[in-house]
């Protein structure tokens, strides 16, 4: 984003435009739907612009633009639609301080106009860095025919109303006030009864929303998924729709984060200074503190919350406190892995079962029936296996583990880093030793990838590299 968007007061501001033809004419109906203070330099104005001057909506002076002209001025625009004018309009400009704009020149313009749609004080202004004027204008074209035109005056009321919604307490019973309003009552209101019905429409809603009962917290346990944003199920994105407060894990990703609603309060729980993560009592606190204050809270968990998320501990904390709850599953890590591998995760003939494991747990290397585990025919998937990949390959070849068993492992599963290595049993600890893992890492024990890496290149729009 080279140039940034944001919403200038131009209240009582000076802005300066050279030029009396068409490129001034349009922007100058742009810039009188303002309160600034506007002057116009045109040695041979358009006759609406004589008008305007005469109505005494802008300053005309029948002249070229010349030093001094600019003092004070926040913007100059540069619309002789002639090179050399325009240049010295804008070194005039740029001399006196003012932000300059030269039309239909990019490169030497401090700010662009963006194509506007006007539902005053809603204004959505669309930009494209000059890059597709046509795109531009189509998005404007349809957001003119999708935002009623009642939008503009709803909001001049609701934002006189402002101060009054105040009586209900902050957070979720406000917005869910305004929501009402909006998107409901309001234009019922307006409707029937035009802007009169619709002021009257605030006062019912305030009391209705004053007197329901306090909307009271609760908990959303939510399933990231592995990475990939639209591997998250619809249930999981509106609650980060709707979320107050979202506490969230090390390993979600960033794209995911961006999803959640631009207000909630965004906790990392997977960080506390000094690179440690929370301790879980401190995140069990957290949640219900946020909770018993009356928020949505979605605690965001990668892959499956239930699957080695330590789900339980945190629903004993809320429950202890007779917050409600609820959970949205994810698509776990081991489920996008095999996907990768152009695999099913079981298989007729070949395994009844799967099992999935934890490397390590509280204890240290997670002890496990390495006998049947071993068998020939099983599949296994070893979540946080990194570190324990020795001890597994140990216990495995110790408990008759073939050495020539398949092992894949799928780091950054579905992620644009994904990473598969394709090894064996008895070569597993070395080879991923050597390949540095440094994401998280899915270990299958039984399972190679169903084609040839070659192959795999072409099965997912994701990068894949053999280690
Ligand atoms: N609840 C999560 C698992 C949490 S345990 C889930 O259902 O997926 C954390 C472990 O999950 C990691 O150590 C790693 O083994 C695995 N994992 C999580 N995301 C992964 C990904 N994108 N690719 C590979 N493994 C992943």
């Amino acid at each position: 984003m080279q140039h940034f968007p944001i919403f200038l007061d131009l209240n009582a501001r000076r802005v300066v435009l050279s030029g009396g033809g068409e490129a001034a004419l349009a922007k100058l109906r742009l810039l009188l739907k303002t309160s600034a203070r506007i002057t116009v330099f045109a040695p041979a104005p358009a006759p609406e612009i004589t008008d305007w001057a005469a109505a005494g909506r802008l300053t005309l002076h029948r002249r070229a633009i010349a030093p001094g002209d600019a003092l004070c001025a926040v913007l100059v625009y540069a619309a002789d639609e002639d090179a050399a004018l325009d240049a010295r309009t804008a070194e005039i400009g740029r001399a006196e301080g003012a932000l300059v704009n030269i039309v239909d020149n990019l490169s030497d313009s401090a700010f662009i106009t963006p194509a506007i749609v006007d539902r005053d004080p809603v204004t959505v202004a669309i930009g494209t860095e000059g890059a597709a004027p046509v795109l531009a204008r189509r998005i404007k074209a349809e957001l003119e025919e999708r935002l009623p035109v009642s939008l503009g005056p709803l909001a001049r009321i609701g934002k006189g109303f402002r101060k009054m919604a105040e009586h209900l307490p902050f957070g979720r019973a406000r917005r869910d006030f305004w929501a009402d309003y909006y998107f409901d009552a309001g234009p019922r209101a307006m409707d029937q009864g035009g802007e009169d019905a619709a002021q009257a429409a605030l006062d019912d809603l305030l009391v209705r929303h004053l007197s329901a009962s306090p909307s009271g917290g609760r908990v959303d346990f939510v399933g990231a998924g592995p990475g990939d944003p639209e591997l998250l199920t619809l249930k999981a994105r509106k609650a980060l729709d709707e979320a107050d407060v979202v506490i969230h894990d090390r390993l979600v990703s960033p794209g995911i984060l961006e999803l959640a609603r631009r207000e909630a309060l965004m906790i990392d729980a997977g960080k506390h200074g000094f690179g440690k993560a929370m301790a879980q009592d401190e995140i069990n606190t957290l949640i219900v503190e946020h909770a018993q204050a009356g928020a949505h809270v979605v605690r965001l968990k990668g892959g499956d919350p239930m699957i080695f998320g330590r789900l339980d501990e945190e629903i004993d904390a809320i429950a202890a406190h007779d917050l409600p709850y609820s959970i949205i599953p994810g698509i776990t890590a081991a489920a996008a892995a095999c996907a990768s591998l152009g695999q099913s995760l079981t298989k007729r003939g070949r395994n009844s079962q799967i099992r999935f494991l934890t490397g390590h747990d509280t204890k240290g290397f997670a002890d496990h029936d390495w006998r049947a585990l071993a068998a020939p025919g099983e599949v296994t998937a070893i979540y946080m296996g990194k570190r324990a990949a020795r001890f597994i390959q140990g216990r495995l070849l110790m408990h008759g583990g073939v050495p020539e068993t398949p092992v894949t492992v799928v780091e950054n599963a579905s992620r644009p880093d994904q990473r598969i290595l394709e090894t064996t049993l008895a070569r597993m600890e070395p080879d991923m030793e050597q390949a540095g893992l440094s994401g998280p890492a899915l270990t299958f024990i039984g399972l190679a990838p169903r084609h040839p890496q070659a192959e795999l290149h072409r099965l997912t729009p994701h990068r894949q590299e053999a280690l």
